[in-house]
């Protein structure tokens, strides 16, 4: 796959506001939060797409998800709520191609979705 602009978040050649990272994935605010909390959670390694993620993946999938639970239960809004959405391809919304969870918390979301 092609580099995104988050493969130059990862490399830290463009600035982010990173609130989470491990050795496989990062967390950083989304430029246009669509809520009091948007957070994007994605892995280091590029797979495009949900599409794209193959059964080698499946733990780094688990991973991603458990990334934002664990935030959302240090930020203290778990229990609250929150949303993880995965847009998948153009239907799906997606605009960079670079496999990302969203986080959205902070206010009451709609549903269903637009
Ligand atoms: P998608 O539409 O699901 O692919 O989500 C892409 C998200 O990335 C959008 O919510 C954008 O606002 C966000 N985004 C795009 N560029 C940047 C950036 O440079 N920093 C942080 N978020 C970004």
């Amino acid at each position: 796959m092609g580099d995104t602009i988050f493969g130059k978040i990862i490399r830290r050649e463009i600035p982010a506001d990173i609130v989470y990272e491990d050795d496989e994935i990062i967390g950083f605010r989304d430029v246009n939060p669509q809520a009091p909390v948007h957070v994007l959670f994605i892995p280091r390694k590029p797979i495009a797409t949900l599409n794209d993620a193959t059964a080698d993946d499946a733990t780094l999938l688990g991973k991603l998800l458990l990334a934002c639970a664990g935030y959302a239960k240090r930020e203290g809004f778990a229990e609250q709520g929150y949303r993880t959405v995965i847009n998948c391809n153009e239907h799906g919304g997606q605009t960079v191609y670079h496999i990302h969870v969203h986080l959205l918390a902070g206010r009451s979301l709609h549903w269903p979705p637009g």
